[in-house]
């Protein structure tokens, strides 16, 4: 019987703080961890202020 491996990627990637979807940051990156949606959008109102 091989050991069951459920998603060995998904376990070391950290989740967005925002919607909790997974991005390509480890789960040690320190800061913010968003995913490119969350990112662009913050991105955007960045862009809007001023
Ligand atoms: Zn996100």
């Amino acid at each position: 019987m091989p050991s069951p491996a459920p998603s060995p990627q998904a376990d070391h990637t950290a989740a967005c703080l925002y919607c909790a979807q997974s991005t390509e940051y480890p789960l040690d990156h320190p800061g913010t961890v968003l995913c490119p949606v969350c990112e662009w959008q913050e991105a955007q109102r960045c862009a809007c202020s001023g």
